[in-house]
């Protein structure tokens, strides 16, 4: 069975074809295809990137327009030196990746009218994400015809959470109005945590895990019994630990007075989701990698922004714990943390007094690996995260 996966956002999209012949398999495999488009360097072109059959090919195309980059982008699945398939009737089934799945969706599903509408329904909830989801499920309808496609939703893994978790604080109507905490990040949560199950020899069903999703975006999701019962992104993915460029949850306190300063909603979603966190700190980057090698020469600021971020981890990683009642396995996902070991011991350090200990001698691998102290009384893993694939399999079970 021949899976395409589409990661669909709103300046780039991914995409992989994958192979699941063999039927579904516990470690990722590598897809067949990979490309990329990335809409966000040159006005009104596209950089087009593809590997394929041992080949990769690099374009830059003058379309600015979504559906015309992804027939670009799928046609060097049947044509050119990444070609993989004699054509495009090969292809199975279509997997997205969907932001947002609301209350509805607890679950992946076939794509249907009925999901499209609700998918569009849900753009208030998810407006950078949820139009560019539909976009590429309506573009690869057109270029596909009646292949069937799946949604997969980032929300739909914490969609179990128990209401204490998943409600605010404020009147009553926000519960009615679905002002909630849906959470986000649930392929990437989800997939570590079977995998973290899978390299311990364990059944999920009997674990207290805290999973770390590290990226430039972060949350936190507390996994017990293999169900996500509370996680830090919240209503948005504004909420919870610091970002890349995100501040993560501040006093609302701060919006209303700053809003009484002549601050329009416009300015303080542009300050909050692009100004601030490391890279607002910092006043560097949103990239880990220049924030720590500016504090390494002594940037004060830089050194805030990463005291900060570590603070905030640290206080977070301390509240799931609470909500697992206990700890059996941490793992680190997604671009931080599956390559920084500093960032591995400075979050885990205060938790020594759970028995969580680390090894001396740590460095990113290209594999997962376990990265606790053979007397650690809780396993420490790196993982990588595999959305994609997760995607594919979501996909497999379901058709
Ligand atoms: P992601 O969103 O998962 O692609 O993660 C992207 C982020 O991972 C980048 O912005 C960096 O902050 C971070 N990152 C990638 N490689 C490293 C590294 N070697 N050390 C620290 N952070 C890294």
């Amino acid at each position: 069975m021949k899976i395409l996966v589409l990661n669909a956002g709103s300046s780039s999209h991914k995409s992989c074809l994958f192979d699941l012949s063999q039927g579904a398999e516990s470690a990722a495999p590598q897809p067949l295809w990979r490309a990329a488009l990335d809409w966000t360097h040159q006005q009104d072109k596209v950089e087009l990137s593809a590997s394929g059959a041992g080949e990769s090919i690099q374009q830059v195309l003058p379309v600015a327009d979504k559906a015309a980059g992804l027939e670009a982008m799928v046609k060097t699945l049947v044509d050119g030196p990444t070609q993989v398939l004699e054509s495009l009737s090969a292809i199975d089934a279509v997997g997205h990746r969907v932001v947002h799945g609301g209350r509805e969706y607890i679950d992946s599903v076939r794509i249907d009218d009925q999901v499209k509408a609700a998918i569009q329904r849900l753009i208030p909830l998810a407006p950078a994400h949820n139009p560019a989801n539909l976009q590429g499920i309506e573009a690869l309808e057109g270029i596909l015809g009646n292949v069937p496609q799946v949604a997969v939703f980032d929300t739909a893994f914490h969609a179990r959470m128990p209401e204490a978790a998943a409600t605010y604080p404020g009147p009553y109507a926000w519960v009615e109005q679905g002002i909630r905490r849906y959470g986000f990040h649930g392929i990437s949560h989800q997939y570590v945590a079977q995998r973290a199950a899978d390299m311990v020899g364990r059944n999920i069903a009997d674990l207290k895990i805290l999973t770390c999703h590290l990226g430039n975006g972060c949350s936190l999701a507390a996994v017990k019994g293999g169900i996500s019962i509370d996680t830090t992104m919240g209503f948005t993915p504004l909420d919870g630990l610091m970002m890349g460029s995100r501040s993560g949850s501040v006093d609302p306190g701060i919006l209303i007075y700053l809003m009484r300063q002549g601050y329009s909603a416009d300015q303080l979603d542009q300050l909050l989701n692009k100004e601030s966190g490391l890279k607002g700190l910092s006043g560097q980057s949103n990239d880990m990698r220049s924030v720590t090698e500016a504090m390494e020469q002594g940037n004060a600021q830089a050194q805030l922004a990463f005291d900060t971020f570590i603070h905030r981890l640290r206080r977070d990683m301390g509240g799931m714990i609470a909500s697992l009642g206990g700890l059996d396995v941490v793992v680190f996902t997604a671009g931080i943390g599956e390559n920084s070991p500093m960032v591995w011991q400075q979050a885990c350090a205060p938790f020594e007094f759970l028995g969580l200990r680390l090894k001396e001698d740590l460095s990113r691998a290209k594999e997962d690996q376990d990265i606790a102290n053979q007397d650690s009384r809780v396993r420490s893993l790196v993982i990588h995260t595999q959305e994609e694939w997760a995607i594919a399999q979501a996909c497999l079970s379901l058709l």
